[in-house]
C-alpha cells in the first residue's frame, strides 16, 4: 500500500493510494516520507495511476483527450457514478474535507479510465505513445521459440468490459498468449480493445514483422513422425 501523488487543487487537499480504506492521516504521512510525488514529477490522477505497479501496459491519455467530451460519448452508461469518476479523472474532484476517495468513485474511476484509453490509443496522440512503449519492448516478447523474441502488444478478445482480460497479440506468428505477470493478467481487455494492434501495424507499416514461415518439426531419432494421414493410410494397407 503506497500513495504517490498529491492531488493539486485548489479546494482541500486529496491523497490517493491503492486502499480507499485508509485513513487520509495515514495517507499523508506516508505520502511525506514517500515523497515520491518530487521524484516522479507526476502530479495528476492519469499520471499517478499509470505509475501504479502492474498499470505499465496503459498509456497516460492526454488531458486535451479526457476534457473533449466528444470522445467520451456513450461510455458514462456503462460507469456507475460517472460524474463524480470523470472529476478524479480530470482532476477537478471536489471533497467537503479530507476524506479518501470513496472506493466506488476510485473503482468507477479505473473503469471509465480503461474505457477512455481503449479510445484514445487508436487516435494518433495514442498511437504514437503506444509505439514508444511497443520499441522499448514493455509489453514483452513472444514465448514461441521460433519468433526469435518478437515484441508483443497488448490485445483484448471483446471490446465489452468485463468480457476477458488482456492478452499479448504477436505480429510474428500472429496468435495471442496471457500475459507473464500476475499483475498483468487482471487488466481488462476492453481497456485495449480488439482493433488495436492491427490498426498499430496498419499506421506504422514499417514496424510489422514478415509472418512466421517456420515451425517445429516433432522427429523421434532424427525422424518425422508420420501424420494421422499417412498412419491411416498404412492401416488400410496392412
Ligand atoms: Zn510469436
Amino acid at each position: 500500500m503506497y500513495c504517490n501523488l498529491k492531488c493539486l487543487q485548489s479546494g482541500p487537499k486529496l491523497l490517493r493510494c491503492e486502499s480507499s480504506h485508509t485513513p487520509a492521516i495515514l495517507l499523508m504521512t506516508t505520502y511525506v516520507e514517500g515523497s515520491s510525488s518530487e521524484d516522479d514529477g507526476g502530479n495528476s490522477w492519469i499520471q499517478w495511476f499509470c505509475g501504479l505497479k502492474g498499470n505499465e501496459y496503459y498509456c497516460e491519455v492526454d488531458s486535451d483527450f479526457v476534457l473533449d467530451r466528444f470522445n467520451l460519448t456513450g461510455l458514462g452508461h456503462d460507469v456507475p457514478n460517472a460524474q463524480q469518476a470523470y472529476d478524479l479523472l480530470a482532476d477537478d474532484y471536489k471533497s467537503d474535507d479530507d476524506e479518501d476517495i470513496p472506493p466506488q468513485v476510485d473503482t468507477s474511476a479505473r473503469l471509465l479510465y480503461g474505457l477512455i484509453h481503449a479510445r484514445f490509443i487508436i487516435c494518433p496522440n495514442g498511437l504514437h505513445k503506444m509505439k514508444r512503449k511497443y520499441i522499448s519492448g514493455e509489453f514483452g516478447t513472444c514465448p514461441r521459440v521460433l519468433c526469435n523474441s518478437q515484441l508483443l502488444l497488448p490485445v483484448g478478445l471483446s471490446d465489452v468490459p468485463r468480457n476477458g482480460t488482456v492478452k499479448l497479440y504477436c505480429c510474428h506468428c500472429q496468435d495471442v498468449y496471457n500475459p507473464k505477470s500476475s499483475a498483468h493478467s487482471t487488466i481488462d481487455g476492453a481497456f485495449f480493445g480488439t482493433t488495436f494492434p492491427h490498426l498499430f501495424f496498419q499506421t506504422y507499416a514499417h514496424l510489422r514483422p514478415t509472418p512466421s514461415s517456420q515451425t517445429y518439426t516433432p522427429r523421434i531419432f532424427g525422424f518425422k513422425i508420420a501424420g494421422s494421414e499417412t498412419l491411416a493410410k498404412m492401416e488400410c494397407k496392412q
